[in-house]
């Protein structure tokens, strides 16, 4: 039985809201789209009186979630600041609220949401970021946690590009994940990694149509949602970019670190260079720089040639003081076997990537081992 659009509006009907009229009537909601059993729309309020919200965005949720055939359900609480000199002073947002601001995102670093998004039994999320797409920000997350498992960690992967999953084309998952009995949603398991994308859930185009506090709003919700069970790491494939749609993300998802992914170039230095100061500004220690497609070698004979001139994101790591992770090089193998959903470190366990992958793998373990141990 498919679940209509209707149904969900009439549930939603008998929602009250702070406005003393029902919720439906209240004239705050997006459209609603319902696509195979998944419910997606947002409330969209004025940041002054989102705080009396909230309560009503979990009822709306449980009485979606209650509609027979609903699988997920994910509602977003859009919180927009009013410019003008109206507009409430920064501190009367920080108190017991989950919404996002599309304008400012909060400033506090120790802001409730944080705490709302931490995940029970997992002992580290970490960040893979770069400062522009198309980089090899997730052939490099999924390559990693590769690593990482392959060093005795129990790894999570959450596809947070909402822009443009593309961890089920590069993982080759195409089934979508099952509730367990406390309807949370149970990540897809594949070469030994609890994983999890925006992708399995939506269409690619409806993803891109989603405005910034709903991104971040269906981020938290995948990660709070997510039955993760007990991860060592947990890497976060983050959207491109240091929009204040990222901003945001660094900020309110409880990061330990940041591996921030560029190319030799130096515009994407340029960018790699914003998304360090982004971290910075909000107290995510920066694990380290990848240079990826860093030298070409060609795949008939070995030689290695500095195309992009090579060395550049050493340079920079040592220029401004943050670890350099490793050198991936620009390599056929790893681009077929990425766009066909097997990983090079997955299906060439034994070969030189592979085990570069696994070094960066290490330094990054290494840097999380106090919060490994302490979990
Ligand atoms: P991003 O997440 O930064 O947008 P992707 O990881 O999707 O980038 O990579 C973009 C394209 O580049 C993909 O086709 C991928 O297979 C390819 N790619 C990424 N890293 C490498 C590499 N080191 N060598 C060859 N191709 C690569």
């Amino acid at each position: 039985m498919s679940v209509t659009q209707q149904q969900v509006l009439d549930a939603l009907a008998k929602v009250a809201s702070p406005r003393g009229v029902a919720l439906t009537n209240a004239g705050v909601l997006s459209p609603v789209t319902v696509t195979d059993g998944k419910v997606f729309f947002s409330i969209n309020v004025d940041a002054t009186e989102a705080r009396a919200w909230e309560s009503v965005r979990a009822q709306a949720e449980a009485a979606v979630r209650a509609i027979p055939g609903v699988t997920v359900a994910m509602i977003a609480l859009t919180a927009e600041r009013k410019p003008g000199p109206a507009a409430p002073p920064p501190h009367r947002h920080a108190h017991g609220v989950s919404p996002v601001s599309a304008h400012k995102p909060p400033q506090s670093p120790a802001s409730p949401m944080s705490k709302q998004s931490e995940i029970p039994g997992v002992a580290a999320v970490i960040a893979v970021a770069s400062g522009k797409g198309g980089v090899g920000k997730s052939t490099t997350a999924l390559n990693l946690a590769l690593g990482l498992r392959d060093l005795g960690l129990r790894v999570g992967l959450l596809d947070a590009d909402i822009y443009g999953p593309s961890v089920p084309r590069l993982t080759g998952i195409r089934e979508k994940p099952q509730l367990n009995d406390d309807r949370k949603m149970i990540p897809i398991m594949r070469f030994g990694l609890a994983i999890m994308s925006i992708g399995f859930l939506v269409e690619e185009d409806t993803a891109m149509i989603w405005r910034g506090p709903m991104v971040m709003s269906a981020i938290t919700q995948m990660l709070r949602d997510v039955a993760w069970g007990a991860l060592d790491v947990l890497v976060v494939d983050m959207p491109p970019g240091t929009g204040d749609a990222q901003l945001t993300l660094a900020q309110n998802v409880p990061l330990k670190g940041a591996v921030i992914v560029s190319t030799p170039q130096d515009l994407s230095l340029i960018d790699a260079r914003r998304g360090l100061a982004m971290f910075k500004k909000v107290n995510v220690p920066v694990l380290g720089i990848v240079e990826n497609m860093s030298y070409f070698q060609c795949p008939h004979c070995g030689t290695q040639s500095d195309i992009f001139g090579h060395g550049g994101a050493r340079h920079e790591a040592e220029r401004l003081g943050v670890p350099f992770l490793g050198e991936i090089p620009l390599h056929m193998s790893i681009r077929t076997t990425s766009d066909s959903g097997t990983p090079v470190v997955e299906s060439e366990p034994n070969g030189a990537h592979a085990a570069i992958y696994r070094a960066i793998g290490a330094k990054v373990r290494d840097q999380l081992k106090g919060a490994i141990a302490a979990a």
